[in-house]
């Protein structure tokens, strides 16, 4: 792992995002103007603040909120408290957001936010001050009609009441479509908790013919047993009958070929604080757990994690990515070769994003659907995106990350044409 680690350092996500977005220009002879526009941020703000610590001395910090681009509605994306928090990976992870909300067809643009720190070494009342103090610096920004956060890496719903209610202090009434993922009694809305996992577990089970995979009795493997990686990996065993071999977090991880029964699994890590002792259960490095052999390998922690050097030994021959940017994009081209089929980040952890945008739409109408109505129209989004791309990837011959990137693309670039260039 510490080896992976060290690799995943070196690349620059900003820099994969770029790429990414060049394949695309040039497969779909995109206008230079568009292509240089689609690769560079909209609007980018650093923060330096001090934090007040619980043993009274003052810590500064440095934050960042990018809006990458707001072509087709306020731009939405997550806010990420990690020490590896940099501004390129900010950069990376809202041009991400601008092409999920689109790949979904979400009337968003794309933004991200991220604070440098350490949150495991902090305490609640520690974190609630860098939030607060955080929302202030970026407030003249954010806004239901502007840009949107949400939760993300180390962050979640308490983050979110907190800017919530940051905001809502400062506008002198409660606001509550500032964010999402907010908790239920603050104008949540049901399902957000899951969608993310849910949303991937449905786009797993619309794929999984067209890869020659029959998702009852398959076996899969999920490094980053998150909120994410942890809901995607009880839906895919209670609702449709797959069978977790292998699960990892930051930590290590644990390998049980007959099975892990996910609840218990579920169970432990919220006592212990990690999947790492699980009876019953082998030991296992990340990287070991990547290379498994399983139908379904889930990578639901960070970026970066399957590159080059360990790509042509993936044997899954289904790799979603619950995380945003597992895969570097050389190791797409092995993975295709490979014939192993990939759902890309960006359609197969969008429901998060669904169920964000359907809970920023509850709050501004301030009326609320019941969990049913949620999780129906979660289904319906993630099926026909799945659709629309697979359509793609089959009349291009092309990979479903390109496919995605087509598909997202394009909706944008026909935002900015038929808007025009102001003036
Ligand atoms: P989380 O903090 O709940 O879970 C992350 C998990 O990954 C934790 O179990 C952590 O221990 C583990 N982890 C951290 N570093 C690791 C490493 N080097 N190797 C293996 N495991 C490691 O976060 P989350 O919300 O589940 O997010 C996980 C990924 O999913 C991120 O890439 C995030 O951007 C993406 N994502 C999350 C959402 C959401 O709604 N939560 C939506 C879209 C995308």
């Amino acid at each position: 792992m510490a080896k992976l680690a060290h690799e995943a350092a070196q690349i620059n996500p900003f820099e994969t995002a770029r790429r990414q977005i060049d394949i695309v220009a040039d497969l779909i002879g995109l206008e230079p103007w568009m292509r240089e526009l689609l690769k560079s941020p909209k609007r980018e703000l650093t923060v330096n603040f001090p934090v007040r610590m619980d043993d009274d001395s003052y810590r500064m910090f440095t934050g960042y909120r990018v809006q990458y681009n707001m072509a087709r509605g306020p731009s939405k994306g997550g806010i990420r408290y990690h020490p590896q928090v940099s501004l390129d990976e900010v950069r990376a992870l809202a041009a991400w957001m601008t092409w999920k909300c689109a790949v979904v067809n979400l009337p968003y643009g794309g933004a991200k936010g991220g604070v440098i720190c350490d949150p495991k070494k902090m305490s609640k009342g520690e974190l609630e001050r860098l939030t607060r103090r955080f929302a202030s610096e970026i407030l003249p920004i954010i806004g239901p009609e502007m840009d949107i956060p949400a939760p993300d890496v180390y962050t979640d719903s308490q983050t979110m009441a907190w800017i919530m209610d940051t905001y809502s202090m400062q506008k002198g009434y409660s606001v509550p479509g500032v964010v999402t993922g907010k908790p239920i009694s603050l104008g949540g809305s049901q399902g957000r908790g899951e969608a993310t996992g849910r949303g991937c577990a449905y786009v797993i089970r619309e794929a999984a013919p067209n890869a020659g995979v029959k998702v009852k009795g398959a076996s899969f493997a999920v490094q980053g047993f998150g909120n994410a990686g942890s809901v995607a990996a009880k839906i895919l065993c209670e609702e449709q009958g797959a069978k977790l071999v292998a699960a990892s977090d930051s930590r290590g991880g644990v390998y049980k070929p007959e099975g892990i029964n996910c609840s218990a699994l579920l169970a432990h890590k919220s006592k212990t604080g990690s999947v790492v002792g699980f009876a019953g259960a082998k030991p296992l490095s990340n990287e070991e757990l990547l290379q498994t052999k399983v139908d379904i390998l889930i990578p639901a922690a960070l970026e970066n994690q399957i590159t080059k050097k360990n790509a042509d030994k993936i044997q899954a021959k289904i790799v979603a990515e619950a995380a945003n940017g597992p895969t570097v994009p050389e190791a797409d081209t092995t993975l295709f070769e490979k014939k192993i089929t990939v759902l890309p980040d960006i359609l197969a952890n969008a429901g998060g994003v669904t169920v964000s945008y359907f809970e920023w739409a509850q709050d501004i109408q301030g009326y609320f659907w019941p969990l049913a109505e949620v999780t129906k129209r979660l289904e319906q989004v993630m099926v026909q995106s799945y659709k629309d791309i697979h359509e793609v990837a089959q009349a291009r011959q092309v990979h479903n990350r390109t496919a995605a990137y087509v598909v997202a693309i394009q909706r944008v670039a026909d935002a900015i044409r038929i808007r025009g260039i102001y003036p």
